[in-house]
């Protein structure tokens, strides 16, 4: 028999103290990535369980969730229904992992998700995650659009994901960083139409236009209504597969189920993640045209080229996601998020109205929110910038290191960054939000600014160095 090597179980994981934590951390996970987490001082906080709007450390401080894993629970934290639905599940001993059989659990989540998209998006491919859901999703365009049109056209400042596919229309350097990518892509300007019909005119090759509805990772930037209908006549006259990628603003987040609602217009393929699996589970989607999918995979001798992975529907996953989409409407989470992301933003208008120096827009749709600051770079006293280029060299033009740092440590508030735009905090707070935790966040991060820079920079600075 072989000897069971020194392994921890769960309530030792359970009971890890934070230097405990720490350490294995560093050593096992991601040293690097312990450099931001201190510097922020982020890595004080273990969470020992969360609930609603609050996640609750190891000193039982609760801590008011603004960030909301950057959209992926719109349902608060642990959500008694969500709970209840999978410890059924677990106690009625149902199966996870059904390759061999149909799943009536994956059949219905599609079922579902084909009834909320509606219209011809009637076909889905389940995943674990947004990446792959695009990955899948840029796989069925290609094979839909055929061999000579294997071009796809994204937009700047695009995030989609990591993995090879999705990456290499993601416009970023940083993490593309020399990784082979796709030969066949091409950029237009995100929001702009011009840009977009020139690409598809003098590129016939391009059979393929992916873009975020709302852009997360830019830094919450909202293209015009006439830019969407714009997309949808001239990927109609080009013959171009529309893909929206709504793995972030999807499900509810903007004040509709999908971001494209609002615009009066419907993609060729939709994908979804984040805040489909409740909070609870990781799970991704496309929606297709049936048309698209018969045409790329629609023989049985085609049907499994691209057919499910390991792990697509399994049992848990799939009903965690159809109790999370009845609760979205049993508890009118969509209209919730258009009513307290209007409140929100009016907030955070009249903050900046108080700061004008500081905050130079606020802008979202929902609860999609983004506050840009002003770059600081070059009026920061010199004292003070001296102290944060110390620091790090990425702070130094950037409030808002500092503003969400002491959000946490000050204000007991958990907010967002932003990849591309350091100067963009991202508030996507669950769904569930109530106008208390509105005006607690408002009063809180009116509070913070009235500090004024330098001394904010300086609180920063000090307990960054303590
Ligand atoms: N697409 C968008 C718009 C995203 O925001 C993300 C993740 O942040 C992804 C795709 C990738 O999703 P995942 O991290 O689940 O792979």
């Amino acid at each position: 028999m072989a000897t069971h090597p020194k392994l921890l179980g769960v309530e030792d994981a359970k009971a890890l103290s934070r230097d405990e934590v720490h350490e294995l951390f560093e050593r096992h996970l991601n040293p690097g990535q312990l450099h931001f987490l201190k510097l922020l001082g982020f890595d004080d906080v273990i969470v020992k369980r969360a609930e609603g709007m609050y996640y609750y450390d190891q000193n039982d401080r609760a801590i008011l969730d603004f960030f909301g894993g950057f959209g992926s629970v719109a349902f608060g934290h642990n959500h008694p229904r969500i709970l209840e639905a999978r410890r059924r599940f677990q106690d009625e001993r149902r199966h996870e992992i059904c390759i061999a059989f149909m799943s009536q659990y994956a059949t219905a989540l599609a079922r579902n998700l084909a009834t909320i998209a509606g219209g011809d998006l009637q076909t889905v491919f389940l995943t674990n995650c947004g990446s792959v859901a695009n990955e899948a999703a840029l796989k069925l365009a290609e094979r839909y659009a055929g061999p000579k049109r294997t071009t796809v056209a994204f937009a700047t400042n695009s995030f989609h994901g990591k993995t090879r596919a999705a990456l290499s229309v993601t416009d970023s350097e940083f993490y593309q960083n020399g990784f082979t990518l796709l030969p066949n892509r091409r950029r237009v300007r995100f929001g702009d139409l011009d840009s977009l019909e020139e690409a598809f005119k003098s590129d016939p090759s391009i059979g393929t236009f992916i873009v975020e509805t709302v852009q997360g990772g830019a830094g919450i930037v909202l293209a015009s209504e006439a830019y969407w209908k714009g997309v949808r006549a001239l990927c109609d006259r080009y013959g171009v597969v529309w893909l929206a990628d709504e793995v972030q603003c999807g499900v509810g987040r903007t004040g509709r189920f999908f971001a494209f609602e609002h615009y009066g217009v419907k993609p060729d393929i939709v994908t979804l993640a984040k805040s489909l699996g409740g909070g609870k589970t990781a799970i991704g989607a496309y929606i297709a045209r049936r048309d698209i999918h018969m045409k790329a995979y629609g023989p049985s001798k085609v049907a499994l080229i691209h057919g499910p992975a390991t792990f697509s529907g399994m049992g848990e996953g799939c009903i965690t996601a159809i109790e999370a989409l009845n609760v979205l409407y049993d508890e009118a989470l969509i209209e919730n998020a258009a009513a307290m992301g209007s409140r929100l933003l009016a907030g955070l208008q009249r903050i900046q109205q108080q700061f004008p120096r500081l905050i130079k827009e606020v802008r979202g749709l929902g609860l999609m929110i983004g506050i840009e600051f002003a770059d600081i770079s070059e009026t920061l006293p010199f004292g003070a910038r001296q102290m944060v280029s110390l620091l790090d060299d990425k702070l130094k033009g950037s409030l808002c290191g500092f503003v969400g740092s002491l959000m946490l440590r000050d204000h007991n508030t958990l907010v967002a960054f932003t990849e591309y735009n350091r100067n963009v905090l991202r508030l996507e707070p669950p769904l569930v939000v109530r106008e208390e935790h509105i005006d607690s966040f408002l009063a809180a991060f009116e509070q913070l600014l009235a500090l004024g820079v330098t001394k904010i920079v300086s609180r920063f600075a000090r307990a960054a160095m303590a």
